[in-house]
């Protein structure tokens, strides 16, 4: 177990007899401030912080490389206990935005993603998840204000300290991270997508779908040999309607393989009288050797003249291979 995966309830149990107020003041210091180590929590005594160092350490977390796009997006190959993860800093207008990993490695297997290569190792705990945050806001040097877990790995199969990491950057005590400044994106773990309208119900879904029929989504999404498109939207439109909230659908235009104006019209149709938001994608290298397709304004305008809300994203950090799994594939090891 490391510090930062716990709450300040957690803190306070473990400190026991520890007055209250010291959970508080070690749950400000990891989660407010940032620290990277005990030795800066000054307030705290430094008898207690010896023990702490000892029984309850901070995750054993390093930055290996740093590459910075001319776009200024940012991207962070870090060593988790010896594991590799990404993490990426995307400077916007209305602030930085980190995007995090939620397991070393990825066992979904989606035909265009390098985060599949080598598959699953291990889930991350929260305290790893906050760690990538922290340590690329120091990296960054300028505070971030949104969160989007949507790196490595499927956050919903290690759903529990997904949840955990929102309850923590989300405390009032802590770094106080709105829950519509989060998103969670899931390539569609269908009793999760439900747990979610229950356990996170104002933080933002987003779901990869990248093809609005069976046969298109199974060939770039393993998944969708387990769980029907029919299946998927069902459980998106439980969450819909428990929460009255627009799910994020994220559709990677890709070349020959989803990109025809007959796809944009099956994705329309799926869309139709569904509060939904589609999210177009320009494929950012990737794997297996896909090409992103070069229609993205006419898929774009089949879509709105369908009456459907939909927007192109705009890419950034393909210079610094921003796209999940490129750094770590290609690079792992290399200092910072
Ligand atoms: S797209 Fe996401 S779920 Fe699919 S292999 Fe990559 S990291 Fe895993």
């Amino acid at each position: 177990m490391d510090i930062l995966s716990l709450s300040e309830d957690e803190i306070f149990e473990f400190l026991k007899p520890q007055p209250r107020f010291r959970a508080g003041q070690i749950f400000s210091w990891l989660h407010k401030s940032g620290v990277s180590g005990f030795s800066e929590m000054t307030n705290v005594p430094a008898k207690l912080r010896e023990e702490l160092s000892k029984t309850l350490p901070f995750p054993d977390f390093s930055a290996r490389r740093r590459l910075e796009a001319p776009d200024g997006a940012v991207k962070y190959l870090f060593s988790a206990a010896g594991d590799f993860i990404e993490t990426v800093v995307i400077p916007q207008s209305y602030g930085a935005t980190v995007c995090v990993s939620s397991q070393v490695g990825c066992g979904m297997g989606c035909a265009f993603c390098a985060s599949k290569e080598g598959g699953f190792i291990r889930d991350l705990s929260a305290g790893e998840m906050c760690a990538q945050f922290y340590e690329a806001e120091r990296g960054f040097g300028r505070r971030i204000s949104r969160v989007v877990v949507m790196g490595g790995g499927e956050p919903f199969l290690n759903y529990e300290n997904t949840v955990k990491f929102i309850n923590l950057i989300n405390a009032a005590a802590g770094r106080n991270i709105g829950s519509r400044n989060i998103t969670v994106s899931t390539c569609g773990i269908l009793d999760k997508i439900i747990s979610f309208a229950k356990d996170a119900p104002q933080v933002n879904l987003s779901v990869s779908l990248h093809g609005a029929d069976d046969k298109t989504r199974a060939a770039l999404m393993p998944v969708a040999k387990s769980y029907s498109v029919a299946d998927l939207m069902a459980a998106c439109d439980i969450y819909a309607a428990k929460t009255r909230r627009r799910v994020t659908y994220e559709y990677t235009l890709i070349d020959g393989a989803n990109s025809s104006p007959e796809h944009a019209r099956s994705l329309a149709a799926l869309m139709r009288g569904r509060l939904a938001h589609v999210n177009l994608i320009r494929l950012n290298g990737g794997a297996g050797g896909f090409r992103p397709a070069e229609n993205a304004a006419g898929f774009l305008s089949i879509l709105a003249k369908a009456g459907v809300a939909a927007t192109i994203r705009k890419s950034r950090g393909g210079a610094v291979h921003a796209a999940c799994g490129q750094l770590r594939a290609g690079k792992a090891g290399s200092a910072i």
